[in-house]
């Protein structure tokens, strides 16, 4: 078989937060979902053979060369194999925005895996479709030089027989969305293969949506593998960077009575509850921002405020490649709700046992396992769309009244901090359930 699956990336240690998923809770956490990713964490030097400038070259003599497909493929770092062919290049396919996925055996569920390619393989697969493979065609996303690969993503969105044909190799482009719910957020080379195909996809996106120049018009070309796109036009030649739109992300907070202010979105699932987000606008801090949004959703008014942590938000629509979401406590001065109709269902206080009991492990154990199991069912064929409702649709137990999202979102560490961590002085706090009590459920 000309596909290959590469063995699970490593990772240190400081790049899981979730492993110790129990007392310390997120206020140490080291990263998101979605943020750490292991194949971008340093850029190297452009005289470096894994930066994208040199990539990019080796790139160009690849693809001219037409014995690639005859190469043989390194399964293991073996540092062994002619100039040539190192570093070795791995490419993930996207198709409309969904990446190459295949599903193994997990411990408890099935745990999907990333599809990397060959980049010779990846030729055949779109010369199968009539495509011919182009360097602009793939964006760099990173390289590890202790495996001696350099990874790239591609857009196939155009090779319409292209999910067949990996079908039949059990391979399935799945929503980043089931996968986000699907991964197991205390395995740590999951979360890893989680941000990476964020990051790619948050790429893609941007250059699908970047297609020309706004000042001019004209179409806009790919420079340094990718990472950044100029104007065409010799008399304008506009470079246009990829795009990340903030947006603050609060746990409105009452200290004096010790609760918070969740709110609910008509889009929302049933029972979810979250925190109050909103895009920043020109002009304005972040602490505005804050203030703003609250005050304008709510009626509620904010002082202080103060900074959690940041999260990558690569999934929310298309026009938006890539959000960040910046997470906050905002204490409240005032305390009467007045809901603005048209961005929220719903805004009420809830005390800290109540958000004790929405903070449900269980739910969202069985959710990442029907989602994980879905994911199998895709890759075989089985099984092809579900909306993401469907993965909170948990049928068996005892529900909660209502839940908060799940450990992928930055909401509920924002949440979770508070209910575990910042209680009032002399408040003794039960501690979170730990991953292995987790993993019994
Ligand atoms: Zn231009």
């Amino acid at each position: 078989m000309l596909l290959f699956l590469p063995r699970p990336l490593t990772l240190t240690r400081t790049l899981c937060y979730v492993t110790r998923f129990s007392a310390t809770m997120s206020t140490n956490l080291q990263t998101q979902a979605f943020a750490g990713n292991p194949i971008r964490s340093k850029t190297p030097k452009s005289t470096d053979p894994f930066s994208p400038t040199s990539a990019l070259e080796s790139l160009k003599t690849r693809l001219l060369d037409n014995t690639l497909h005859c190469q043989p493929q390194k399964h293991h770092s073996s540092l062994s194999s002619s100039s040539s062919s190192s570093p070795d290049f791995k490419v993930l396919p996207f198709r409309k925005g969904r990446p190459l996925t295949y599903s193994g055996p997990g411990e408890t569920a099935p745990v999907w895996h990333l599809g990397w390619i060959s980049l010779g393989d990846c030729k055949i697969f779109l010369a199968n479709s009539g495509i011919e493979l182009k360097e602009e065609a793939l964006v760099y996303l990173g390289s590890r030089s202790a495996d001696d690969v350099v990874y790239w993503a591609i857009d196939v969105s155009d090779g319409d027989s292209l999910a067949s044909e990996f079908g039949s190799k059990q391979l399935c482009f799945v929503e980043l969305r089931t996968l986000m719910v699907a991964t197991d957020w205390a395995d740590q080379r999951a979360m890893a293969d989680l941000a990476i195909a964020g990051h790619a996809r948050a790429l893609l996106e941007w250059h699908n949506v970047s297609r020309f120049c706004g000042h001019c018009g004209e179409k806009t070309i790919p420079k340094e593998a990718g990472k950044l796109k100029q104007c065409s036009n010799a008399s304008c030649k506009k470079r246009i960077y990829p795009r990340v739109d903030p947006v603050v992300i609060m746990l409105v907070i009452d200290r004096e009575n010790d609760r918070v202010l969740l709110s609910r979105q008509s889009r929302f699932v049933p029972r979810m509850w979250s925190c109050i987000a909103g895009f920043i606008e020109p002009g304005e801090s972040l602490e505005e921002a804050v203030r703003r949004e609250t005050w304008e959703e709510t009626g509620i008014e904010v002082g202080e405020v103060v900074y959690h942590t940041s999260q990558p938000w690569p999934v929310g629509p298309n026009s938006m490649p890539c959000q960040l979401m910046v997470g906050f406590y905002a204490y409240a001065k005032s305390f009467e709700i007045n809901v603005d109709k048209e961005e929220l269902e719903d805004a009420r206080w809830h005390s800290r046992e109540d958000v004790k009991k929405a903070l449900t492990f269980a739910e969202y154990i069985k959710a990442q396992r029907t989602a994980a199991a879905k994911v199998e069912q895709m890759c075989k064929g089985v099984e092809r769309g579900q909306s993401l409702a469907a993965d909170f649709n948990v049928e068996s137990g005892e529900l909660a009244p209502m839940f908060i999202p799940g450990p992928f979102a930055i909401a509920h560490h924002l949440i979770s901090s508070w209910v575990y961590k910042d209680a009032p002085d002399g408040v003794q706090v039960q501690t979170a359930p730990s991953s292995t009590s987790m993993s019994n459920l």
